[in-house]
């Protein structure tokens, strides 16, 4: 069901391998960027009308207005399962804890006597979380959001999900979500239009600073094309989970963990790196016991077969973290020996699960750490949301007198190595006659 690529005896180059010889998921956002150009320009000029037309057309229901009701969210809240409630909150709880402890403190340098930098971390003013409502309804996607939103302290947190068919409204769990976390403000939007509501602001919903969540390949474009306008977090696509994994690993585990990730979507990316062959065999054997007995098979044996995921067989450990970092997962899980020293040599990974009991689910719903993660390769230069996603460093500069006159003639040197003369006069006029 899954592919192999078999690079043992090829040669590791210092600078690492091509990633070119690993799978990938054909996740052409360019292509979509077409798609959504229309939608994005339909919806600043036309507005909530827009966003209406667009939800009929791709969610195939017709609203009237998009801002859901106060009463919906409190319904939604209380015909909440129990025991999926207590999951909630205790997923709330993890989340908040590990976010609480992210939140930076101002830092002020002496850099001489009398002058001072001091950053100072400002939240965001407002925000618009997107929560994908598409093939699964992420009630955790909207933990993943909110959660460092609010402990970063951003005053305004907007949601949108895509409506369901049958309601007209986002899928009940996000609005239960939504209202256990004090969110009140929530649209039902999915998509491009969502994006472009946020952005542009209608009638209904002012328009916000940043967007982030994840979302399919038109939310992905959307935040793509709109970005300058809003600010954005990094694109979080479908899904990948890579696993490096030695001849000590679980065969069991490895397949149900590649599997978790493979039922997102028929685009997710399941990837193997491991020196041992004979893992290699017996998650083969596994992923077919356990595909078959999956519930989403459909789904997740499109995910398995397609070109994005694979198991890539290398020599040594020191290899599969090349690859591993060439690959730059979303999710990493380390199934070796000594777990925690090779996890602690990955660079590139959106997050990285050490050892047999850190499965990427866990991370998923209740580690207590962020889902919301960089996909296609991005790991490589951005983080996972977080609570500093939603804050701003801002430089406060703060010199006396004697302490931009000491330093005056290094600022007239460069500014004249510039040729900017006038940055110079700006120091000098303060010091000529009569100052
Ligand atoms: P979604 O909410 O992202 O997308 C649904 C919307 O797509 C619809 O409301 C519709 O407006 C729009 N759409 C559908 N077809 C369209 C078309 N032909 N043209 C223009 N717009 C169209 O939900 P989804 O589709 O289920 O995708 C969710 C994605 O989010 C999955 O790929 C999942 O793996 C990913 N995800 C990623 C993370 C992460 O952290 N990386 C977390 C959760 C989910």
């Amino acid at each position: 069901m899954i592919s192999r690529i078999d690079l043992r005896g090829a040669a590791f180059p210092d600078g690492g391998i091509d990633r070119d010889l690993l799978p990938r998921a054909e996740f052409d956002v360019e292509a979509a960027l077409d798609a959504v150009r229309p939608i994005c320009e339909d919806v600043r000029h036309r507005g909530s009308a827009a966003v209406i037309d667009y939800g009929e057309r791709f969610d195939g229901v017709r609203l009237e207005r998009l801002r859901v009701p106060a009463q919906a969210l409190a319904d939604a809240l209380a015909q909440l399962d129990p025991q999926v409630r207590a999951a909630l909150e205790e997923s709330i709880r993890r989340a908040r804890a590990v976010h609480r402890d992210q939140r930076r403190t101002d830092t002020t340098t002496q850099v001489v006597p009398g002058g001072t930098v001091t950053e100072r971390w400002v939240p965001v003013r407002r925000v618009g979380l997107y929560v994908p409502g598409g093939l699964a309804a992420y009630a955790s996607s909207v933990v993943m959001n909110v959660v460092p939103a609010q402990e970063a302290g951003v005053e305004g947190i907007a949601v949108s999900s895509p409506p369901q068919r049958e309601t007209g409204l986002p899928a009940a769990p996000v609005l239960a979500a939504c209202a256990l976390l004090g969110v009140d403000e929530v649209h039902a939007a999915g998509g491009a239009q969502a994006v472009a509501m946020f952005a542009y602001g209608t009638d209904e919903c002012r328009p916000v600073d940043l967007v982030t969540g994840p979302g399919n390949i038109y939310v992905a474009a959307a935040k793509r094309l709109l970005k300058g306008r809003v600010g954005i977090d990094a694109e979080a696509g479908p899904t990948e989970i890579a696993v490096l994994a030695d001849d000590s690993a679980e065969p069991g585990f490895v397949a149900a963990d590649l599997i978790s990730q493979a039922e997102h979507d028929t685009l997710a990316a399941a990837v193997l790196v491991t020196t041992s062959a004979e893992l290699a065999d017996a998650v083969d054997k596994e992923l077919d016991v356990q595909v078959a007995a999956a519930r989403h098979r459909e789904r997740i044996t499109a995910a398995l077969s397609g070109r994005q995921s694979a198991t890539v067989l290398v020599d040594t450990l020191e290899q599969g973290l090349q690859v591993v970092d060439a690959y730059a997962a979303e999710h990493l899980e380390i199934q070796t020996r000594d777990a925690a020293a090779v996890a602690a040599r990955v660079r590139n990974a959106g997050a990285v699960f050490v050892g047999p009991h850190a499965p990427v689910s866990l991370g998923d719903y209740c580690a207590g750490s962020n889902h919301v993660l960089p996909t296609g390769g991005c790991a490589c230069h951005s983080s996972g949301l977080s609570v500093q996603s939603f804050l701003r460093g801002i430089h406060v500069v703060d010199y006396s007198r004697d302490a931009l006159a000491d330093v005056a003639h290094h600022v007239v040197a460069l500014a004249t190595a510039e040729d900017l003369p006038a940055h110079g006069t700006a120091v000098t006029v303060r010091f000529g006659a009569g100052s």
